[in-house]
């Protein structure tokens, strides 16, 4: 073990830069002034808990145990939760129930953001290497997990730090049911319907930005493609702030890959949205969709990266 390979070498520096300020881009100003520090393991430690749930799937124990327990949490952080439980009837005729949590920060202000993650996990290992795990549920560690993380923790910074602006952290249910179109994206859709009718929570937000799959072990942020051409002021003020943190190595600006994802029925309901998403999960996306969808196969210097410029995002005004 004395030949590092290229990708390690370059995630230590990425790692270092967490703590020291400079490591990428010593020219980047850094944080906006006052903002909370954001903590990757702590993040990580909440990607644990959740798959130490089991899968989340709608229906599943897990799925029930982990919505209690972000409600709690919630509970304890935010001055306003609402939970908004529908059904949904998918194509092989199951009715799965499901929950929409939105945690409400200075929600008397009439300017804010939309900040979204799906907190179910996926029933099928779909891609699994072997064909007898592909009726496994996957245990959703990144796929699922991180983006929950990562706003739950944010959750916990606002409680201490109020924001300049208006934040709706909301965790949609139903994202990954699948197996086809039909049965996804079933959180997002329902909160699509109420932007588009009027029918939200609040003052409608500017905005809405999207994480999913946000704790590679081997980062990248390109932009998405329907995020650049339908949310082009999200991403300028996403991939802005992270290169104002020196990360820019990471967030490149190249538009690479087109994903449908829950920000597309947001956008298509009028409210410009970006996909914050690392398209390839583990060598050539070998964990996606599959068992190995583990907490050991996450990074909390990912994590924490994301969380550092979801961060930024806020507390310089979104
Ligand atoms: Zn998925």
């Amino acid at each position: 073990m004395t030949t590092p390979r290229v990708a390690p070498v370059r995630f230590l520096c990425a790692a270092t830069a967490l703590l020291v300020a400079g490591c990428l881009d010593s020219s980047a100003p850094g944080p906006t002034p006052g903002s909370p520090g954001f903590d990757g393991l702590r993040a990580y430690a909440l990607v644990e808990k959740q798959v130490a749930f089991g899968p989340r799937v709608p229906g599943a124990p897990g799925h029930q145990a982990q919505l209690d327990w972000m409600l709690a949490r919630l509970d304890s952080f935010a001055p306003e939760v609402v939970s908004d439980t529908f059904e949904h009837i998918s194509s092989a005729g199951d009715s799965l129930v499901l929950v929409n949590v939105m945690a409400r920060f200075r929600p008397e202000l009439d300017r804010r953001i939309v900040l979204l993650t799906h907190w179910d996990t996926r029933p099928t290992s779909d891609k699994a290497a072997d064909p007898a795990r592909r009726g496994d549920p996957i245990p959703g560690a990144n796929d699922g997990g991180s983006g929950t993380a990562v706003l739950l923790e944010l959750a916990a910074l606002m409680a201490d730090v109020p924001p300049p602006l208006g934040i709706d952290l909301l965790f949609v249910d139903g994202e990954d049911f699948g197996p086809t179109g039909d049965d996804m994206y079933l959180g997002a859709r329902r909160y699509a319907r109420q932007i588009a009718s009027g029918d939200h929570v609040g003052e409608r937000p500017l905005y809405g930005l999207l994480l999913d799959m946000v704790g590679d072990a081997d980062p990248s942020f390109p932009v998405e493609a329907h995020s650049a051409e339908r949310a082009s002021v999200v991403v300028r003020k996403v991939w802005r702030a992270a290169a104002r943190l020196g990360l820019s190595e990471f967030f490149p600006e190249a538009v690479a890959g087109r994903i449908y994802d829950d920000h597309v029925p947001l956008i298509e309901a009028g409210l410009p949205t970006a996909d914050l998403i690392d398209f390839t999960y583990g060598p050539d996306n070998a964990y996606w969709h599959t068992p190995d969808d583990v907490p050991a196969n996450v990074s909390a210097a990912t994590l924490g990266m994301v969380g550092r410029v979801v961060t930024e995002l806020v507390y310089a005004g979104g």
